[in-house]
Protein backbone atom coordinates (compact mmCIF):
# COMPACT_ATOMS: atom_id res chain seq x y z
CA UNK A 1 0.00 0.00 0.00
CA UNK A 2 1.52 3.18 -0.65
CA UNK A 3 0.73 6.45 1.05
CA UNK A 4 1.47 10.19 1.00
CA UNK A 5 3.34 11.57 3.57
CA UNK A 6 5.00 15.12 4.05
CA UNK A 7 8.87 14.71 3.62
CA UNK A 8 11.25 17.77 4.40
CA UNK A 9 14.00 17.20 1.60
CA UNK A 10 17.44 19.22 2.02
CA UNK A 11 20.12 18.44 -0.17
CA UNK A 12 23.16 17.32 2.31
CA UNK A 13 26.28 19.81 2.97
CA UNK A 14 25.17 22.81 1.03
CA UNK A 15 23.41 25.96 2.92
CA UNK A 16 20.21 25.83 0.55
CA UNK A 17 17.25 25.81 2.60
CA UNK A 18 15.19 22.68 2.85
CA UNK A 19 12.06 22.53 0.85
CA UNK A 20 8.71 20.35 1.95
CA UNK A 21 7.56 17.95 -1.00
CA UNK A 22 4.94 14.97 -1.20
CA UNK A 23 6.01 11.97 -1.67
CA UNK A 24 3.90 8.62 -2.45
CA UNK A 25 6.51 5.93 -0.61
CA UNK A 26 5.87 2.97 0.97
CA UNK A 27 4.72 3.10 4.69
CA UNK A 28 7.38 0.86 6.03
CA UNK A 29 10.78 0.96 7.08
CA UNK A 30 13.92 2.13 5.27
CA UNK A 31 11.86 5.24 3.74
CA UNK A 32 14.27 7.46 4.69
CA UNK A 33 16.93 5.65 1.94
CA UNK A 34 13.86 5.00 -0.15
CA UNK A 35 12.54 8.76 -0.12
CA UNK A 36 15.85 9.94 -0.85
CA UNK A 37 16.21 7.70 -3.70
CA UNK A 38 13.29 9.29 -5.02
CA UNK A 39 13.97 12.50 -4.56
CA UNK A 40 16.78 12.33 -7.01
CA UNK A 41 19.62 9.85 -5.64
CA UNK A 42 22.21 9.57 -3.50
CA UNK A 43 22.74 13.14 -1.80
CA UNK A 44 19.45 13.75 -0.69
CA UNK A 45 17.89 13.37 3.03
CA UNK A 46 14.62 13.48 4.91
CA UNK A 47 12.97 13.36 7.84
CA UNK A 48 9.27 11.76 7.90
CA UNK A 49 7.10 13.97 9.71
CA UNK A 50 3.92 11.41 11.31
CA UNK A 51 1.92 14.03 13.01
CA UNK A 52 3.32 17.54 14.63
CA UNK A 53 0.77 18.33 18.07
CA UNK A 54 -1.19 21.63 17.67
CA UNK A 55 -0.70 22.60 21.44
CA UNK A 56 2.94 21.31 21.23
CA UNK A 57 4.58 21.86 24.64
CA UNK A 58 7.37 19.30 24.78
CA UNK A 59 10.31 17.39 22.49
CA UNK A 60 10.98 13.57 23.78
CA UNK A 61 14.58 12.86 21.86
CA UNK A 62 16.44 9.62 21.30
CA UNK A 63 19.93 10.57 21.74
CA UNK A 64 21.47 7.54 19.67
CA UNK A 65 21.36 8.11 15.58
CA UNK A 66 19.25 11.27 16.53
CA UNK A 67 21.27 13.68 17.93
CA UNK A 68 24.41 12.32 16.13
CA UNK A 69 25.21 10.57 13.25
CA UNK A 70 27.85 7.87 13.70
CA UNK A 71 26.92 4.72 12.24
CA UNK A 72 30.62 3.43 13.78
CA UNK A 73 29.30 4.61 17.27
CA UNK A 74 25.86 2.92 16.84
CA UNK A 75 27.71 0.25 15.91
CA UNK A 76 30.16 0.00 18.37
CA UNK A 77 27.70 0.31 21.24
CA UNK A 78 26.24 -3.31 20.58
CA UNK A 79 29.34 -4.73 19.42
CA UNK A 80 30.90 -3.92 22.79
CA UNK A 81 28.35 -5.34 24.93
CA UNK A 82 28.43 -8.09 22.34
CA UNK A 83 32.68 -8.38 22.39
CA UNK A 84 31.89 -8.64 26.50
CA UNK A 85 29.16 -11.48 26.18
CA UNK A 86 31.22 -13.71 24.65
CA UNK A 87 34.14 -12.79 26.60
CA UNK A 88 32.11 -13.68 29.90
CA UNK A 89 30.83 -16.54 28.26
CA UNK A 90 33.98 -18.08 27.20
CA UNK A 91 33.29 -17.73 23.07
CA UNK A 92 34.71 -16.08 20.09
CA UNK A 93 33.46 -12.82 19.51
CA UNK A 94 31.96 -13.23 16.11
CA UNK A 95 30.13 -16.87 17.62
CA UNK A 96 28.89 -14.55 20.11
CA UNK A 97 27.71 -11.78 17.47
CA UNK A 98 26.19 -14.58 15.31
CA UNK A 99 23.95 -15.75 18.22
CA UNK A 100 22.81 -12.48 18.77
CA UNK A 101 21.99 -11.46 14.89
CA UNK A 102 20.23 -14.89 14.81
CA UNK A 103 17.99 -14.39 17.91
CA UNK A 104 17.00 -10.58 16.78
CA UNK A 105 16.40 -11.96 13.23
CA UNK A 106 14.37 -14.76 14.27
CA UNK A 107 12.58 -12.42 16.98
CA UNK A 108 11.54 -9.73 14.37
CA UNK A 109 10.55 -12.61 12.09
CA UNK A 110 7.76 -13.98 15.01
CA UNK A 111 6.52 -10.47 15.86
CA UNK A 112 5.54 -8.87 12.32
CA UNK A 113 8.93 -7.34 11.46
CA UNK A 114 9.29 -5.41 15.04
CA UNK A 115 12.64 -5.19 16.05
CA UNK A 116 13.94 -5.71 19.93
CA UNK A 117 16.30 -3.77 22.04
CA UNK A 118 19.59 -4.94 22.50
CA UNK A 119 18.31 -5.07 26.27
CA UNK A 120 15.44 -7.36 25.92
CA UNK A 121 17.86 -9.78 23.64
CA UNK A 122 20.71 -10.19 26.65
CA UNK A 123 17.60 -10.88 28.78
CA UNK A 124 16.83 -13.82 27.13
CA UNK A 125 20.43 -15.01 27.12
CA UNK A 126 20.23 -14.62 31.07
CA UNK A 127 21.78 -11.24 31.27
CA UNK A 128 19.84 -9.02 33.55
CA UNK A 129 18.71 -5.74 32.64
CA UNK A 130 20.69 -4.11 35.75
CA UNK A 131 23.53 -6.40 34.77
CA UNK A 132 23.90 -4.77 30.91
CA UNK A 133 23.10 -0.87 32.66
CA UNK A 134 26.60 -1.66 34.36
CA UNK A 135 28.37 -3.04 31.18
CA UNK A 136 26.97 0.03 29.32
CA UNK A 137 28.11 2.77 31.98
CA UNK A 138 31.81 1.27 32.47
CA UNK A 139 32.47 -0.32 28.57
CA UNK A 140 30.36 2.56 26.40
CA UNK A 141 33.31 5.40 25.37
CA UNK A 142 31.21 7.73 23.07
CA UNK A 143 34.12 10.47 23.80
CA UNK A 144 36.12 8.79 21.56
CA UNK A 145 33.65 8.10 18.19
CA UNK A 146 31.88 11.85 18.69
CA UNK A 147 32.85 15.52 18.99
CA UNK A 148 31.06 18.73 20.00
CA UNK A 149 28.66 19.67 17.34
CA UNK A 150 27.55 23.56 17.44
CA UNK A 151 25.28 23.36 14.98
CA UNK A 152 22.50 21.37 17.13
CA UNK A 153 23.64 23.29 20.17
CA UNK A 154 22.49 26.52 18.38
CA UNK A 155 19.26 24.64 17.33
CA UNK A 156 18.64 22.89 20.90
CA UNK A 157 18.84 26.16 22.35
CA UNK A 158 16.14 27.56 19.90
CA UNK A 159 13.75 24.80 20.62
CA UNK A 160 14.58 24.89 24.42
CA UNK A 161 12.73 28.80 24.58
CA UNK A 162 9.65 27.58 23.34
CA UNK A 163 9.45 23.78 24.21
CA UNK A 164 10.30 21.39 27.46
CA UNK A 165 12.97 19.01 26.66
CA UNK A 166 13.72 15.54 27.73
CA UNK A 167 15.75 12.80 26.38
CA UNK A 168 14.57 9.00 26.26
CA UNK A 169 17.26 6.65 25.55
CA UNK A 170 17.54 2.93 25.94
CA UNK A 171 21.20 3.75 27.30
CA UNK A 172 21.98 3.75 31.41
CA UNK A 173 21.42 7.62 32.10
CA UNK A 174 25.69 8.31 33.17
CA UNK A 175 26.49 6.36 29.24
CA UNK A 176 23.69 8.67 27.84
CA UNK A 177 25.30 11.88 29.75
CA UNK A 178 28.92 10.76 28.61
CA UNK A 179 27.16 11.44 25.06
CA UNK A 180 25.39 14.27 25.50
CA UNK A 181 28.53 15.73 27.10
CA UNK A 182 30.45 14.47 23.95
CA UNK A 183 28.55 15.93 21.20
CA UNK A 184 28.65 19.10 24.01
CA UNK A 185 25.03 19.87 24.54
CA UNK A 186 24.91 18.54 28.39
CA UNK A 187 24.09 21.56 29.98
CA UNK A 188 21.02 22.27 27.37
CA UNK A 189 19.73 18.32 28.03
CA UNK A 190 19.56 18.19 31.46
CA UNK A 191 16.25 15.88 31.48
CA UNK A 192 17.72 11.86 30.72
CA UNK A 193 15.20 8.75 30.93
CA UNK A 194 17.37 5.45 30.56
CA UNK A 195 17.05 2.41 30.73
CA UNK A 196 17.84 2.69 34.97
CA UNK A 197 15.17 4.76 35.61
CA UNK A 198 12.63 2.19 34.83
CA UNK A 199 14.34 -0.53 34.39
CA UNK A 200 12.97 -0.60 31.09
CA UNK A 201 13.88 -0.30 27.31
CA UNK A 202 11.56 1.59 24.92
CA UNK A 203 9.25 0.59 23.20
CA UNK A 204 8.07 -0.09 26.56
CA UNK A 205 4.82 2.33 27.79
CA UNK A 206 6.64 2.72 31.64
CA UNK A 207 9.13 4.63 29.74
CA UNK A 208 7.05 7.49 27.97
CA UNK A 209 4.54 7.25 30.51
CA UNK A 210 7.92 8.64 32.75
CA UNK A 211 8.57 11.27 30.29
CA UNK A 212 4.99 12.37 30.42
CA UNK A 213 5.14 13.15 34.02
CA UNK A 214 8.51 14.06 34.49
CA UNK A 215 7.72 17.28 31.65
CA UNK A 216 4.02 17.53 33.05
CA UNK A 217 2.79 17.81 30.09
CA UNK A 218 -0.36 15.51 28.26
CA UNK A 219 0.99 12.95 25.70
CA UNK A 220 -1.17 15.11 22.83
CA UNK A 221 1.15 18.08 23.87
CA UNK A 222 4.43 15.91 23.18
CA UNK A 223 6.45 15.31 20.02
CA UNK A 224 9.01 12.24 20.12
CA UNK A 225 12.08 12.40 17.51
CA UNK A 226 13.58 9.50 17.09
CA UNK A 227 15.94 7.36 14.18
CA UNK A 228 13.84 3.85 14.85
CA UNK A 229 10.42 4.20 14.03
CA UNK A 230 9.84 0.70 15.81
CA UNK A 231 11.69 1.79 19.09
CA UNK A 232 10.85 5.96 19.08
CA UNK A 233 7.83 6.78 17.21
CA UNK A 234 4.80 3.96 17.07
CA UNK A 235 3.97 3.73 21.01
CA UNK A 236 4.27 7.50 20.90
CA UNK A 237 2.21 7.53 17.93
CA UNK A 238 -0.32 5.23 19.99
CA UNK A 239 -0.39 7.43 22.58
CA UNK A 240 -1.53 10.62 20.99
CA UNK A 241 2.37 12.46 20.82
CA UNK A 242 3.34 13.71 17.47
CA UNK A 243 6.25 11.92 15.67
CA UNK A 244 8.94 12.83 13.56
CA UNK A 245 11.52 10.24 12.16
CA UNK A 246 14.93 11.42 11.58
CA UNK A 247 17.66 9.69 9.73
CA UNK A 248 20.70 11.42 11.34
CA UNK A 249 21.12 14.92 13.42
CA UNK A 250 21.28 16.72 10.26
CA UNK A 251 17.29 16.37 10.28
CA UNK A 252 17.78 17.64 13.77
CA UNK A 253 18.88 21.15 12.50
CA UNK A 254 15.49 21.52 10.75
CA UNK A 255 13.45 20.69 13.01
CA UNK A 256 12.61 24.18 14.58
CA UNK A 257 11.50 25.11 11.05
CA UNK A 258 9.15 22.27 10.98
CA UNK A 259 7.58 22.46 14.59
CA UNK A 260 7.68 26.26 14.80
CA UNK A 261 6.01 26.52 11.16
CA UNK A 262 4.19 23.49 11.07
MG1 LIG B 1 18.30 5.89 18.08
Amino acid sequence: MLKKTLWIIQIRQTTRKPKQQWLTVPPKSNINRQAASIAGGGLFFAMKVYKIPEDLRAIVFDIDGTLYTSSLYVFEQVDAQVRHFAHIRGMSEDQAREQIRHYRKTWSAQHGGRKISLGNTLTAFGISIQESIEWRNTLLEPERFLKPDPELRKVLIELGKKYKMVCVTNNPVPAAVKTLRAIGVEDILTSVIGLDTCLASKPNRKVLEAAVSLLNVQPEQCLSVGDRYDIDLALPLEMGMGAVLVSGVEDVYNLPSVVMNP
